[in-house]
């Protein structure tokens, strides 16, 4: 039976489910008049179900399929405007002793350095990326109860947060690791760590097994259950993803709609974030061994029906992805963006970089942050490093209340605005800082209210006169 409330993942992301879905999107996906219909109460901006999602994902006409890609883009627009939000992984340990058998990290794979960052390793990773201007990490590790401890984490959250370096610090660190238990979380949650993220990989359960053949990870139900123990931990914000190619796209995009739909039923509260990685070359890992590997167009189409099925849940891209796709799906949906990464332990720092190439995965996107930066602004979008909502205590559901009511903009605006001049003032390079300053001076003249913007340009003042 499929119950959303369930707590049971069996129950909310129900295999049997899917597979109707999945007949039903079959079915209906030339039934113009339903997709017109669909197009619709999409524009209503109150998202969409799994199965009324899935119609529109496997829907071929390209009139149609033209209108759901202006309307992701117009919804994008509304809920997120023009601002993109900065983010850069580190990669804290690849210790593992998953058996993942598309991951490079799989713990027979002995071709790989091992490493693991100490609290100093980490210091200089950090200072080495708040020089490049960043204010937001994503920690990522493999699983090894002997390596990667949670007292490991919960030193490392709190070196990070506590080094101020320059003209700032490290004020939002989300963190991508293993399920836990919610005593886990609850620690996690204490230490203020901001976003959980935690791919799922595959939602279709035998698949899941074959492809995590030995180690906890291997275990789908515990994997698969853990959003909900992180919430139960005290963890609002948590982050969904499916990694792209391990399946069947149609099957994942309804298990990802079906598990926000749960969260939402079961906390109040849908995911924060979703994370669309598409399934990499890496180490020992041929990506075309997978047979399940989506080209590009249809990547697009999956990034704007997520958009218009859950329009107030953030979509993170990362450097997975080339500058192209990255420019295609950001009109599309996408809200978050990495720039600058570096997926090796310790690749941040010449110091604390291990001999011989651990990165998890081959980027597409190399360029620096700076370049990602200038490559935005030229694109009229703006680079936000804002982290003001946190602070403020604005997560969870009162995050989702104010965005679902549209009111965020009003104050996420004019930060991103104030963030990008700081960003300019001290990391820009001369172009990026010419170019960055023109779209600041044009875009004061969208914020709304007179006060606001009377404020803004005051604040924005300041901060070029290094008077922060
Ligand atoms: N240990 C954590 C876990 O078990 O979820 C974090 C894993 S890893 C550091 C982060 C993500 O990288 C994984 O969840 C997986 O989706 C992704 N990944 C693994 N191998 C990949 C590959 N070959 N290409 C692209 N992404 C990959």
């Amino acid at each position: 039976m499929y119950d959303v409330n369930s707590k049971n993942a069996q129950d909310f992301i129900h295999h049997g489910e899917i597979l109707e879905t999945l007949q039903y999107a079959e079915e209906n996906k030339d039934n113009l008049e339903l997709i017109s219909k669909l197009i619709e109460k999409a524009r209503k901006q109150k998202g969409l179900t799994h199965r009324e999602a899935s119609v529109l994902l496997a829907c071929t006409d390209e009139e149609k399929n033209q209108e759901i890609f202006k309307l992701a883009k117009e919804i994008k627009e509304n809920f997120y405007g023009n601002r993109i939000v900065m983010f850069a992984p580190l990669y804290l340990s690849n210790y593992c002793i998953n058996g993942c058998t598309y991951c490079p990290y799989h713990m027979k794979n002995k071709t790989i350095p091992r490493k693991q960052l100490s609290q100093e390793e980490i210091a200089k990773e950090v200072i080495a990326l708040q020089d490049l201007g960043h204010k937001r990490l994503a920690l990522e590790a493999g699983e090894d109860p002997v390596h990667n401890t949670m007292d490991y984490y919960l030193e490392s959250i709190k070196t990070i947060y506590g080094i101020k370096h320059k003209n700032g610090a490290i004020r939002r660190v989300n963190i991508n690791i293993a399920a836990t238990t919610v005593d886990n979380y609850r620690l996690l949650k204490e230490a203020e760590v901001g976003t959980y993220i935690l791919f799922q990989e595959t939602y279709n359960k035998e698949n899941y097994e074959l492809l995590h053949p030995t180690g906890p990870k291997g275990n789908y139900d515990y994997h698969t259950e853990a959003m909900d123990r992180a919430m139960e931990g005290g963890i609002d914000d948590v982050g969904l993803g499916v990694l792209f190619g391990l399946e069947q796209y149609r099957y994942e995009f309804a298990g990802l709609l079906m598990h926000a739909e749960h969260l939402e039923a079961a906390f109040g509260v849908g995911p924060h974030t979703i994370s669309v990685p598409r399934l990499k070359d890496a180490d020992d890992i041929d990506a075309s061994e997978f047979k399940n590997g989506i080209d590009d167009d249809t990547f697009a189409k999956i990034v704007a029906c997520i958009r218009i099925s859950v329009p107030y849940t953030g979509m993170i891209i990362s450097t997975r992805e080339s500058q192209s796709v990255r420019e295609r799906v950001l009109k599309l949906g996408v809200s978050q963006l990495s720039g600058g990464s570096k997926t090796t332990v310790g690749g941040y720092n010449e110091e604390t970089e291990s001999e011989g190439d651990s990165s998890q995965f081959e980027l597409s996107d190399t360029r620096t942050l700076d370049e990602v930066v200038q490559w935005l602004i030229q694109m009229d979008y703006i680079p936000s490093f804002c982290t003001a909502c946190y602070g403020l205590g604005r997560t969870g559901d009162r995050f989702m209340s104010l965005l679902k009511s549209g009111q965020i903009q009003n104050c996420c605006h004019p930060n991103a605005l104030m963030t990008l001049q700081e960003y300019l003032m001290d990391y820009a390079s001369p172009t990026t800082k010419a170019l960055g300053e023109k779209l600041i001076s044009k875009e004061i003249a969208n914020v709304p209210s007179e006060n606001v913007r009377k404020t803004v340009a005051e604040n924005l003042r300041l901060i070029r006169e290094m008077n922060r």
